[in-house]
């Protein structure tokens, strides 16, 4: 989205949006639409929509896996990580295979009475299931599983199988991509699936871009590289841009912005590779985030939890929390009190429990639209901070004989640098900023060149301090270059000053 009047989507600087590359995480695509009408129906009217829309570019892909998202939506769901097709082997796993078995639309928990089972009524609600202490007797247990069918039952063991389509596309991008037996579900090479090799190419061939957000669920929260290391191992300088546009995102969105290594591992000593973010900030230099929205818990009021330590571990009066919560918000489907009903294979079983698509994977719809709406002055903002490159002035001046002074100055008007970071500089990412001349004929230069590097300019990134006691404002982020020419007047010369991220300008003088 751009105002092609102003120039082609390709001479401005650009934003990334993308969502929904986990199938059921689809409040990211409304935020993503949201986004894109706040831009269209903002334009003309509403000041930042107008000047985002005249400067720079908006690239959104509002659904990045459809196949995906249409299983989770359909009305008989299925409920897969990212990809469609089997993965990494064609046929199905002896097991339990989630599946919607009472076709009533929704995929719940089942429960079955066990003396060894590792679950009892809680003692709090009598809905909710509550963990049997380890030093516990004596009670009535139950065993909880997904809703499903059982494939080649042997009549006594129950293991859940591993979802046929095995793939997660969030493990399929080129950044330290890893085989099957190190990391499960990254595909057969990086980039081998069609919609992650669209993306891929898609970013690959515009440099243009500067920032990107990929909008997932859940939990309330901005996260910035790295996932595979520490803090201390990133460029210092980006680390501290990093963190100061993650304030403002936390400070628009009211979700916490915290590094994926340092607060969101899903084990402490695992790491997870070829995501998209690492790619975009390592490879390209571009500053990426993922935003976990919506959160039941902290809904719920449950603030500042650990995110990942908490499923291991809570007092259980949080989900009493998040029940009461859920019965004043949810709607009649949200949480659904256990019901007989007979199992084809496991004879007579209780379905019930969360139905999980749209309380924890996903915001009920009465909340939904609030979620979206918190999320769209973030997604703005970034725009705020791209580099632009203006011309401050260009002039010719007679010096008789038919010389000419030609004198071009050229700024960054932006936050960010022309190489976006020093990781992009350091890849050789984005090309340096050039000009060329382009001359009438019979017009020739004496001194100068007609096409060379101008080199990088600075924005106001790497002037984050706050202090007054040491300014020095370095005017680093403007330029000055000049020829001399031969020509004759209404001759006329074209400029060009071209750069990969900070968009390209075109502006033609006539010699005096
Ligand atoms: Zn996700």
């Amino acid at each position: 989205m751009t105002n092609r009047n102003t120039g082609s989507d390709t001479e401005k600087p650009a934003v990334w949006i993308d969502a929904n590359i986990h199938a059921t995480e689809v409040t990211g695509t409304n935020v993503a639409l949201n986004l894109a009408q706040t831009l269209l129906e903002g334009y003309g009217s509403d000041v930042q929509a107008t000047r985002l829309l005249d400067q720079s570019v908006y690239y959104i892909v509002p659904r990045l896996n459809p196949d995906g998202a249409a299983l989770a939506l359909a009305e008989r769901p299925r409920f897969v990580r990212s990809g469609v097709r089997p993965y990494p082997w064609q046929d199905k796993a002896e097991g339990l295979h989630e599946e919607d078995i009472d076709g009533d639309g929704r995929i719940l928990q089942m429960r079955i009475q066990d003396p060894n089972g590792d679950w009892k009524v809680s003692e709090l609600d009598p809905r909710l299931m509550q963990k049997r202490k380890p030093h516990e007797q004596g009670g009535v247990y139950y065993r909880l599983y997904p809703e499903g069918h059982l494939l080649d039952f042997d009549g006594f063991t129950i293991k859940v199988a591993p979802k046929p389509e095995g793939l997660d596309f969030n493990r399929n991008f080129p950044f330290e991509w890893r085989v099957e037996g190190e990391q499960h579900g990254a595909g057969p090479y990086p980039a081998s699936e069609p919609e992650i090799r669209a993306v891929v190419d898609f970013i690959a061939h515009h440099p243009n871009i500067n920032i990107a957000i990929t909008y997932h669920t859940f939990s309330r929260v901005i996260l910035r590289c790295y996932s595979t290391k520490p803090d201390d191992e990133m460029e210092t300088a980006d680390l501290w841009v990093y963190k100061k546009i993650g304030e403002i995102g936390a400070q628009l969105t009211g979700y916490r912005c915290v590094s994926t290594y340092h607060d969101f591992k899903y084990h402490p000593k695992e790491v997870t590779t070829g995501a998209f973010d690492d790619w975009i900030y390592d490879h390209l230099g571009a500053f990426a985030f993922t935003i976990e929205l919506w959160d039941l818990p902290d809904a719920a009021g449950i603030k500042e939890r650990k995110f990942i330590d908490w499923f291991r571990d809570h007092p259980h009066e949080d989900d009493l929390a998040i029940l009461k919560f859920v019965d004043q918000h949810g709607g009649a489907d949200a949480y659904v009190p256990w019901y007989p009903f007979d199992h084809p294979q496991l004879g007579k079983v209780e379905l019930g429990g969360w139905n999980r698509m749209y309380t924890w994977s996903n915001p009920p719809e009465d909340l939904l639209q609030a979620e979206v709406e918190r999320n769209i002055p973030f997604a703005l903002a970034l725009g705020d901070l791209l580099p632009h490159l203006a011309i401050n002035e260009l002039q010719a001046q007679s010096l008789g004989d038919g010389k000419y002074h030609l004198e071009l100055r050229v700024e960054n008007t932006g936050f960010l640098p022309t190489y976006t970071s020093v990781q992009g500089k350091n890849r050789k990412a984005p090309r340096p900023v050039r000009v060329e001349l382009e001359l009438s004929e019979g017009v020739t230069i004496l001194d100068g060149r007609r096409k060379f590097e101008l080199g990088h300019l600075e924005g106001r990134s790497n002037k984050l301090d706050v202090a007054t006691i040491w300014v020095d404002d370095d005017t680093d982020n403007r330029a000055r270059t000049e020829w001399t020419l031969r020509g004759y007047p209404g001759a006329v010369v074209a400029v060009h000053v071209l750069s990969d991220r900070a968009g390209s300008l075109h502006k033609q003088i006539e010699l005096p």
